[in-house]
């Protein structure tokens, strides 16, 4: 299979699961797989399908896409069809002409065509081997997204007793993954079900203030790629593309109120790459598979994270490194509250605050948003940085937080544990309010014992000390707190607390865009979670030219420029200069059918700027590993950290590294603890603190008996840090 992969496809390995589910397939069994989106479903099906001797069904919702899709097939020189209702009548009968020729191998069907007599007659004709079903979370009422006339594939099914059937979705809930199981009657299914980590996505929330400016500012770095700024309301997406435009930014309003065509233009331009920016309401993504979108901005508070993840999803389905960005702020959130009282069933309006409460919760966050994110949807996430949120990218410092923290809990305790940090706040700062006069807050020992702690910063303690599990909240809905048993022990024994911040802006030492804390983490040059293809150096200039061309080839023959190559292969050819056919067919992305088509005329543009520049041609690395192939979470770490491994291998120390790849201390440690939890060879002897020092870590962490930092640190003296803590602890688990 990894022969016809790079025969067919171009590329060397397969993504996670990819492996598993094709052979699960290949056995003709029924199968159920649920990937996020990106993950590479559209793969397994395809790749059996051309092992199969009959024809591949596929049936998908989304009409505009199917031509999209067969386009790209074609390119790779596979026989593909599509059946749907932009069809014109004498093009359908040639469709159905080559396929009853047995010359196609894959045939995309719209679902209302299942009910179709005509259809169901056609299909008696040929022979089916394998059905596979696309946004199969369709199928299920419990879904968001049920379409009616999914159910008419029971109907396919019977007609088709004995093919066996793969259902895809990106979005499924338990209780819709049982429904699907059900409603397409699968015998026994082999389910997949992928991390939903996008790693390649880097997350982020900025306070909205001069928020258009912030916008444009975001928006310059990505100028010529493509992104999608997500608003509220329709007016909106008008008023804020006119202000784009203003500001020299090439940007298209897009929402359900547009006139058909005029969407389907807007749409249409944005695919092939005429237009780079389209400010929309979510209405705008779904009938959407471009893979380079760099740039997803939520510019108003989404109303859930179910949707948030959905949008944010749309960015970077080709694996480079991509960005998310939400723009938060108070008012925004009074805004949504208005809208949700509003609603007139009691039920929904509960759900609707309970999943706004948790979007809100997200925003607070102090910690990492990719760990929140996933836990949301049920799973762990193990690693202390991801490396690729604001959070774990703004490097941080370590502040004494003992007295603020005694005062905040003694504060929960003193007002009953039953209050948000809002109102506790106010109480610690001595507010005066008719509210905590009625409750008699003003008369408690706790109130106006704080001066030294703005608002926003008695906030941000409070989320670290939930973090650090010393605090909870009550329930989901509501924002009160109170002490978790952690909390009142550290309290009753006044134990010393120190916690790590986001650093405090120091005063400019040369320019101030150098001390803004932001551009640390959106340097886009060392993509902290980069893929392998982020982490090259790509000659810019030469990808341009090779844009070039692929926009000419895509017009030419009417098909988007992703069809032709994505950005990994062309991002791969400008590193690596490929200037023969064997060289360029090495690149990821470039199967036979292309090499033939397209080959000479890329590789002319390459000669000719290696020429030009003096530069030689580099062999591709890591051609066919099995890296990936494996399947595991494991296996799929980032080069980050390789990069990491090989500098300590030099004999570089931590700062060193560090200071090389513009990563913090914390970064880099994190780095270590994850290769040594991966049980990779790392030699910690030399980064150790010295023998007096790793013996007193040794023993506070025997002491502590536990695997939160805090307590620990607590039992050494200031001096320790956090790094060093965890190294010693790294050391530790490696020396068992
Ligand atoms: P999904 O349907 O799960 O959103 P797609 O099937 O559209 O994902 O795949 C996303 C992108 O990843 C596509 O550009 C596809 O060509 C690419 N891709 C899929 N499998 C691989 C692989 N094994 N190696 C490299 N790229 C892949
Ligand atoms: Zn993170």
């Amino acid at each position: 299979m990894l022969d016809l992969l790079k025969k067919r496809f171009g590329y060397d390995q397969f993504r996670p699961l990819q492996a598993e589910i094709i052979a699960s397939v290949l056995e003709r069994r029924d199968t159920l797989v649920l990937m996020p989106t990106g993950g590479g479903k559209s793969l397994c099906y395809q790749l059996p399908a051309l092992r199969f001797d009959g024809l591949t069904l596929v049936i998908s919702p989304l009409v505009a896409l199917m031509k999209d899709q067969v386009d790209t097939l074609k390119a790779n020189g596979i026989a593909a069809e599509f059946i749907n209702s932009s069809l014109t009548y004498p093009e359908l009968n040639n469709v159905r002409r080559r396929v009853r020729r047995n010359t196609a191998k894959i045939l995309y069907v719209a679902p209302e065509r299942l009910t179709l007599p005509g259809f169901m007659n056609f299909l008696a004709e040929l022979t089916v081997s394998l059905v596979a079903v696309d946004e199969a979370h369709c199928i299920s009422m419990w879904g968001h997204e049920f379409r009616p006339d999914y159910r008419n594939l029971v109907t396919l099914r019977h007609a088709l007793p004995g093919v066996p059937c793969i259902a895809l979705t990106a979005t499924a809930t338990e209780q819709v993954r049982r429904d699907i199981a059900e409603q397409l009657e699968l015998t026994q299914p082999q389910e997949f079900v992928a991390s939903f980590n996008r790693a390649n996505l880097t997350y982020s929330v900025r306070p909205k203030r001069n928020s258009v400016d912030a916008l444009t500012d975001l928006l310059d770095e990505y100028r010529g790629e493509s992104c999608i700024v997500y608003c509220f309301s329709r007016k909106s997406t008008q008023d804020l593309a006119t202000a784009l435009c203003e500001r020299g930014l090439s940007a298209l309003p897009y929402h359900a109120g547009l006139d058909t065509t005029v969407r389907s233009q807007t749409q249409e331009r944005f695919i092939r790459d005429e237009v780079p920016i389209i400010v929309a309401t979510i209405a705008f993504g779904m009938g959407i598979d471009k893979p380079d979108v760099r740039l997803v901005v939520h510019y108003d508070l989404p109303k859930s994270l179910e949707g948030y993840y959905q949008e944010t999803g749309r960015a970077g389905r080709d694996g480079l490194p991509s960005e998310c960005a939400l723009f938060y702020s108070y008012g925004d959130k009074v805004k949504q509250d208005f809208f949700i009282d509003q609603i007139e069933d009691p039920a929904e309006q509960r759900n609707a605050r309970d999943k706004l409460a948790r979007v809100i919760d997200f925003c607070d966050l102090q910690t990492c948003r990719r760990k929140y994110l996933l836990a949301y949807f049920g799973e762990d996430w193990h690693q202390d940085n991801c490396g690729g949120c604001d959070a774990c990218l703004t490097p941080r410092e370590e502040f004494d937080a003992t007295v603020i923290a005694q005062k905040i809990l003694s504060a929960i305790v003193r007002t009953g544990e039953r209050f948000g940090i809002a109102h506790v706040s106010r109480v610690l700062r001595g507010a005066n309010t008719k509210r905590i006069r009625e409750l008699r807050h003003d008369r408690l020992s706790v109130h106006g014992i704080v001066d030294d702690f703005s608002d926003s910063e008695i906030k941000e303690v409070a989320g670290l000390l939930q973090a650090e599990g010393l605090l909870r909240k009550n329930s989901r809905e509501y924002a009160g707190l109170s002490l978790t048993s952690a909390g009142r022990t550290f309290l009753k024994n006044r134990e010393d607390l120190t916690l790590t911040r986001a650093k405090q802006a120091e005063p400019a030492p040369h320019t101030t865009s150098d001390s803004d804390p932001a551009q640390v983490w959106r340097r886009r040059d060392t993509p902290p979670l980069a893929d392998e293809q982020g982490d090259i150096a790509v000659d810019a200039a030469l990808f341009e030219k090779l844009r070039e061309l692929r926009r000419k080839l895509a017009a030419e023959r009417n098909v988007p420029p992703y069809v032709i190559f994505g950005d990994v292969t062309l991002r791969q050819m400008a590193a690596y200069l490929p200037q023969s056919r064997e060289g360029l067919s090495h690149v990821s992305g470039v199967g036979a059918a292309k090499l033939e088509r397209w080959g000479e005329a890329f590789l002319e543009v390459v000669r000719s700027y290696a020429d030009e520049q003096g530069l030689v041609e580099r062999p591709v690395p890591g051609t066919r590993r099995s890296r990936e192939s494996q399947g595991s979470k494991v296996s799929r770490k980032g080069s980050t950290y390789t990069a990491t491994k090989q500098l300590l291998e030099q004999g570089q120390s931590i700062t060193e590294v560090a200071a090389e790849r513009g990563l913090s201390l914390r970064t880099v440690v994190s780095h270590i603890e994850k290769l040594v939890a991966d049980g990779e060879d790392v030699d910690l002897g030399p980064l150790l603190p010295s023998s007096d020092r790793l013996e007193a870590i040794q023993h506070a962490l025997a002491r502590s008996g536990t695997t939160v930092l805090a307590p620990v640190k607590a039992m050494l003296s200031k001096d320790y840090t956090y790094e060093e803590i965890r190294l010693v602890r790294a050391f530790m688990h490696q020396s068992h």
